[in-house]
């Protein structure tokens, strides 16, 4: 029998819902996005998270499908620039560990390497970074040999819960030319999508959506609710009244003001990595595109004014952001107690966000999807499904949580209110705890966050090892083996590197050809 979504909101989480449960489900699930003409998008979520090429395989979609129409371009890491003092910077690359002898080899580096940089000395993806290198060579294949891309590939699609590999790349893309893409994408392949508001929701006795009402198209029913209507939560916040669970006293950054700033790309070129730089109340994004850079600041209202974040944004950007129009937003930190509450889930805004550093949005946007797909509720209304559900989304957001947190308390700097009131926010107990463990063996999976959020224990130690504000000791054990192995390991990566940025193409180059 055939079951029916209506789907309130057509930005990001939208669109990408949408055809999703599409691609999933076909002809077995009838789905309806409702967008307001009056009401926008949100219009930033231009950075992305290594697992998205799942949710763009999973749509059958190439790279040269979609990156071309949505000014795509490839994001190898994140370059934190400024976060242990000023003039600093390291990256925090999708590239996981190498081990030497049963240990990881960030912790040799604390032994063995030489004083300078832990992220250039173990991992190669910041000389690709440093050198705006393309991952991709120009006949396509990409730098690192682990993947699987041949044509003949097994033609089941692949989701997050087949994390073996860490793709070594994320993307950017233009937010609102991706939603675009998807709405088009979608509706090809038969989801209706209705232009109108809605301005009342009626309930049955016991809270169950029974309709939406818009103002053109009379009543919208179906079987399940999806709340995509962002920060204003219309359907789970305002009609169902959820409870919201705010993470602002360890979060403090609650607002951001953006511009879209044109660049010619082919002076400049496209450094592969979004760059996020601290400043006196927050930090600063930039995000090249293929036509232009995405930037905003995202500050805490409790310490900056937002013509103050405007002006120090601008004087950020120099003369080319002179006629720019900016874009303020205020942000809403936390989760609803539950996403899924009688028959509607919200996605996307509407049911959390934890602040953009380390573009986490459209991953929880992606791991809410899959959740859906695998605990979709069919005819029954079992509650089991939907408390998993539940349980494993409130895990993500919260995993993130804890990984964002530990930017600000491992930061080194704190040289004004804002930076030393980030070391005394609120801090989780078993975070607390793993702090404490981190000062003498470097993260690993016992001393991680548990539960599935997409960063793993190689992430922590890129921020431990780079924020340089935690004390750090390298284990004993390593003053007693034999660190031959270790320090080839780190020769080897630098004459990797050195190989690869000089026969990679410029990520413009390989654009320009994708194109
Ligand atoms: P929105 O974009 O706000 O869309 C809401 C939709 O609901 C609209 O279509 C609107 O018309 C519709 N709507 C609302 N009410 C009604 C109504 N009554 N009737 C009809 N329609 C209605 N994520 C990342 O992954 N990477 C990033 O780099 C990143 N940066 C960010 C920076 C900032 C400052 C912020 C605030 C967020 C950022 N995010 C980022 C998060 C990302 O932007 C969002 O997760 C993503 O855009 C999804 O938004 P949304 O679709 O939930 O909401």
């Amino acid at each position: 029998m055939t079951q029916s979504v209506v789907i309130l909101g057509g930005g990001t989480a939208g669109w990408m819902t949408a055809s999703y449960l599409r691609a999933a489900f076909a002809d077995s699930v009838d789905v309806t996005v409702v967008e307001s003409r009056r009401i926008g998008t949100i219009g930033v979520g231009e950075a992305t998270f290594s697992t998205v090429r799942h949710f763009f395989d999973y749509l059958g979609l190439s790279e040269a499908d979609w990156m071309p129409e949505c000014n795509g371009t490839y994001k190898l890491a994140v370059r934190l620039e400024n976060w242990r003092a000023p003039g600093t910077y390291f990256y925090h690359p999708f590239e996981r560990m190498r081990v030497v002898d049963g240990v990881p080899l960030t912790d040799w580096w604390q032994k063995v390497g030489e004083a300078g940089h832990f992220d250039r000395d173990c991992f190669l993806i910041p000389w690709l970074c440093d050198a705006k290198a393309s991952p991709r060579y120009l006949d396509h294949r990409l730098f690192e040999q682990d993947f699987d891309e041949t044509p003949d590939r097994p033609l089941y699609r692949t989701t997050l819960a087949e994390q073996n590999t860490q793709f070594p790349y994320a993307y950017h893309f233009d937010a609102s030319l991706l939603a675009d893409f998807l709405c088009r994408y979608a509706v090809r392949r038969g989801v209706h999508r209705i232009i109108d508001d809605v301005v009342d929701v009626r309930l049955d006795e016991q809270g169950w959506i029974e309709g939406l009402v818009t103002r053109e198209h009379g009543e919208l029913t179906a079987d399940l609710y999806v709340d995509c209507s962002g920060f204003r939560s219309r359907l789970l916040g305002d009609a169902l009244d959820e409870p919201f669970v705010s993470f602002k006293d360890a979060l403090p950054n609650d607002r951001a003001v953006a511009l879209r700033v044109p660049v010619d790309t082919a002076v400049q070129g496209i450094r592969p990595c979004t760059t996020a730089t601290a400043q006196d109340a927050g930090w600063i994004w930039t995000i090249p595109l293929y036509d232009r850079v995405g930037t905003g600041y995202v500050y805490a209202g409790d310490y900056c004014e937002p013509e103050e974040a405007e002006r120090v944004l601008r004087d950020f950007v120099g003369p080319a952001a002179a006629d720019l129009e900016a874009n303020h937003i205020r942000m809403r930190i936390g989760r609803s107690h539950r996403a899924w509450v009688n028959n509607c889930v919200g996605i996307g805004l509407a049911a959390g966000f934890v602040e953009p550093l380390q573009s986490t949005g459209i991953f929880l946007i992606q791991h809410a999807i899959e959740q859906l797909v695998r605990y979709f509720p069919g005819t029954n209304r079992d509650p089991v499904l939907r408390d998993t559900y539940n349980l494993s989304t409130a895990r993500a957001i919260e995993g993130v949580r804890e990984f964002l947190i530990l930017h600000y308390r491992g930061a080194a700097r704190a040289d004004n209110d804002y930076w030393r009131d980030a070391k005394k926010g609120a801090v989780p107990h078993d975070m607390a705890v793993r702090l404490e463990q981190w000062q003498s063996k470097l993260p690993d999976n016992d001393t991680t966050y548990p539960y599935y959020h997409a960063f793993e224990p190689y992430s922590y130690v890129c921020m431990a090892l780079g924020l340089g504000g935690i004390p750090l000791r390298y284990p004993p054990a390593l003053d007693l083996v034999d660190t031959r192995a270790a320090r080839a390991e780190l020769t080897r990566v630098r004459e990797q590197a050195r190989k690869l940025v000089d026969t990679l193409p410029s990520q413009v180059e390989y654009l320009a050809r994708l194109r």
